[in-house]
């Protein structure tokens, strides 16, 4: 087991400076980016703030972004896949390294990094590298890449801002406690749709019953990692890296209601929690305007009707996903992460073109972290190395 490194507990320590101005927002036509974008507007509006932004990156949804960027004040755009039809004139950066080029092309205080899954990666290292603060949604960057990624904070000057709800939340409670007074961290988890279901009745879920979280409405990767709980898996190794804490030190709860979002336990025995209504406004706003508080755009917890909030440990038997966070992080030399996430990917988009039962997706994680001991990582070309190694031994087992 590795010893717990000794950075700063909490990853963004409270600065004098004021909220950032100029944004830049990477995967801005998701579910994550279109919320980041409405609550842009609620803070111009509601909260007295102007954010101006100066970018805006997607995948492939040119009609989107162009209406965005229309609505925005027609900042920098980078589309990854302009697809035939859509004009390739009308965006600044297009092609796989889009968003690469908009974030070294464009000025900006503070970078939302919301696009899904490794692709979010380099663009979201080229803003580290740039010194920039970063808003960080896309945990696929830290679960592949962590152990570079972070570095990249203390060597330019950057700092990360978690958006996960529950990252944001222990962030919050953490705010700048050194590490020897925290016993560990709690993350909550949903417990997702097949919460309830037998083991036999889970392997055999059909796509349309895994999209239908009981909490968040998100985009179709992240959801099946809700249903898999591999998502909360994702979120071990994140919280590993953000807060510099071993595996055993960072556990999981979980918790149907999605109202308290992640506990920290200090050494005293007491308990430090932060709540807040399942709706990903909140942790978005708080990491535009941090350090400040601004009107919520959200609507706020209504403890009349709140009712009971219930707590009960993961069953890891029908949710094996989550021992898989554990091996990554216990397992010593790197590369691992790269290699559970894009095994997972594969799996997931394998599944939702219904390729793979919904049982075969951990499987084919864990097979993969078997037949594919980690290497080192020195740069991110190990980790798309990784990447690429697993996604191949993903398609071959399929
Ligand atoms: P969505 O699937 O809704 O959106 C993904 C975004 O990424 C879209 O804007 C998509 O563009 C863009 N994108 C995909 N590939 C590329 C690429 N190669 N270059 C540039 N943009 C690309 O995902 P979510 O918003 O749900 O999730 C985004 C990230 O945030 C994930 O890492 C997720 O784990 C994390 N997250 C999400 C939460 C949520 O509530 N949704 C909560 C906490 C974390 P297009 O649509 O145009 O193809």
């Amino acid at each position: 087991m590795r010893p717990a490194p000794d950075p700063p507990m909490n990853p963004t320590p409270p600065r004098p400076a004021a909220p950032p101005r100029r944004v830049v927002v990477l995967g801005s036509t998701g579910s994550v980016g279109v919320q980041t974008l409405q609550v842009i507007e609620h803070l111009r509006d509601r909260g007295g703030e102007t954010l101006e932004v100066v970018g805006l990156a997607a995948g492939r949804n040119a009609d989107e972004l162009q209406s965005q960027a229309q609505r925005f004040g027609r900042p920098v755009t980078a589309l990854a896949s302009p697809g035939p039809d859509a004009p390739s004139q009308a965006f600044d950066f297009t092609g796989p390294d889009a968003a690469q080029e908009l974030i070294e092309s464009v000025e900006a205080d503070l970078v939302v990094s919301a696009i899904v899954g490794i692709a979010g990666l380099s663009a979201t290292a080229a803003a580290l590298r740039l010194g920039r603060d970063v808003a960080l949604a896309n945990k696929e960057t830290l679960v592949a890449a962590g152990e570079l990624v972070m570095p990249l904070l203390t060597a330019h000057g950057g700092s990360l801002r978690p958006v996960d709800s529950e990252h944001a939340a222990i962030a919050a409670c953490l705010a700048g406690r050194p590490v020897e007074d925290v016993k560990r961290v709690v993350l909550t988890a949903s417990g997702g749709p097949f919460r309830e279901w037998p083991a036999d009745q889970i392997r055999n879920a059909t796509p349309e019953q895994a999209l239908e979280h009981p909490n968040w409405d998100m985009g179709p990767k992240i959801t099946i990692d809700s249903a898999t709980m591999m998502n909360k898996a994702l979120e071990v190794i994140e919280a590993h890296h953000l807060f510099g804490l071993p595996a055993e030190r960072i556990a999981v709860v979980v918790h149907p209601q999605s109202v308290v979002h992640g506990f920290v336990e200090l050494r005293d025995h007491g308990v430090l929690a932060q709540l807040g209504p399942p709706d990903m406004r909140g942790p978005i706003q708080a990491a535009l305007t941090h350090p400040c508080t601004r009107p919520g755009s959200a609507a706020p917890l209504d403890w009349a009707t709140l009712g009971r909030l219930d707590f009960e440990p993961p069953d890891e038997d029908r949710f094996p996903a989550l021992a898989l966070a554990r091996r990554v992080i216990t397992s010593s030399g790197g590369g691992g992460g790269a290699t559970l996430n894009a095994a997972n990917e594969a799996a997931v988009a394998a599944f939702l073109e219904r390729r793979i039962p919904f049982g075969r997706i951990v499987e084919l994680a864990a097979g993969a972290l078997d037949a594919l001991p980690p290497r080192p990582l020195t740069g991110l070309d190990d980790v798309y190395d990784a990447d690429r190694a697993a996604r191949a031994w993903v398609e071959q087992q399929i």
